[in-house]
């Protein structure tokens, strides 16, 4: 099978990462510390990176990591405390790790986009991880700006009885979901153009994410009457492979219009969507470019559907709906 070691490898340190965000999230209040863009990072945003990164330098050394977090803030002398608890984390999933060993594992996750590379986001949806909702650690695999191999684990995820899922994508080779504390794999579909009964839209709880108004005409404007189901991360993208909706809007906000997205917020969750039988595309129909730069430089918005629909959505965006 195609890239077999790359996926074991993800998938083992996706699911080391994602027990030590459940360990974090377990103990105490997760302590949130400000970062510089004042987004909520956490001991364990920091700790799942570090503990990905270092599977990934160890098991293919010449490949680059394009991850979220830097430890700018985390050498300050001030942070020694958070420091200390990250690596104490760690130390649950590798012991004798020490704190010089955590930091040059989370700034091997500073690497930049190259012909092959990693995207990393250790925990996609940090403010649904600290209001207790949805999360995502998020992990993927570029070749020449295609997307290869796809992980996303998202321990808050329920489609049945088991909580806690990981689905696993690679390229040509269809998407897989089984439980993250291990489990029979089973094949995922999206919903198929008859599946009234899945025709919803998922979009972000945060509504400075996306444009909410735009997002309930263009699905009311293709058919959809449910209300939309709100869920932080990527674990949208997961609800589209699972057949759970049809649809995932993400339009730009009025109060960001200008917004590149981030390709660590998408790279998993396209691979997972497109090998279940999905369509990934920006607003304007565009495949959305993981060869460039860390941020999309010419695509806006993302439109997430089980392929069936989606046409008839980017035709309704371009007559603009009233919103
Ligand atoms: P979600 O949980 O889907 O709402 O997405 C979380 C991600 O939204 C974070 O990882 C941020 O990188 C990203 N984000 C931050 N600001 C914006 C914005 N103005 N528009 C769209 N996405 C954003
Ligand atoms: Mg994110």
């Amino acid at each position: 099978m195609a890239y077999d070691l790359e996926k074991q490898v993800a998938i083992a340190a996706v699911t080391q990462a994602a027990q030590l965000c459940e360990a974090v999230r377990q103990g105490l209040v997760p302590a949130a510390i400000e970062k510089n863009d004042k987004s909520p990072v956490t001991i364990a945003d920091y700790g799942a990176q570090a503990v990905i990164c270092k599977a990934l330098a160890a098991a293919f050394p010449a490949d680059p990591v394009v991850g979220e977090e830097d430890t700018k803030d985390l050498r300050q002398p001030a942070m020694a405390p958070v420091l200390s608890q990250v690596t104490q984390q760690v130390q649950g999933v590798q012991p004798g790790a020490t704190d010089s060993d955590v930091l040059s594992w989370i700034d091997h996750g500073n690497g930049d986009v190259a012909r092959r590379y990693w995207t990393l986001d250790p925990i996609d949806g940090t403010k649904g991880f600290l209001r207790g909702d949805q999360y995502a650690i998020a992990l993927a695999l570029v070749e020449d700006g295609d997307l290869k191999v796809g992980v996303l684990g998202c321990p808050f995820l329920s489609f049945g009885n088991e909580t806690g899922l990981l689905l696993v994508a690679v390229r040509g080779e269809g998407t897989i979901m089984m439980p993250l504390a291990s489990g029979e794999p089973q094949p995922l579909q999206v919903a198929s153009a008859d599946d009234t009964a899945h025709l919803r839209f998922v979009e972000s709880v945060e509504s400075g994410h996306g444009n909410q108004d735009q997002q309930s005409a263009i699905a009311k404007a293709v058919g959809i009457t449910a209300p939309s189901m709100r869920m932080d991360s990527q674990a949208k993208y997961a609800a589209v492979a699972a057949g759970q909706a049809v649809l995932y809007l993400r339009l730009p906000s009025p109060k960001s219009p200008d917004y590149r997205e981030k390709i660590w917020d998408h790279a998993a969750g396209v691979l997972v969507v497109q090998e279940a039988g999905g369509k990934v595309t920006d607003m304007h129909g565009k495949p959305l470019d993981f060869g460039t730069a860390a941020r999309f430089p010419n695509n806006q918005g993302v439109v997430v559907s089980n392929g069936a629909i989606h046409d008839t959505v980017l035709a309704a965006l371009k007559q603009g709906q009233p919103v």
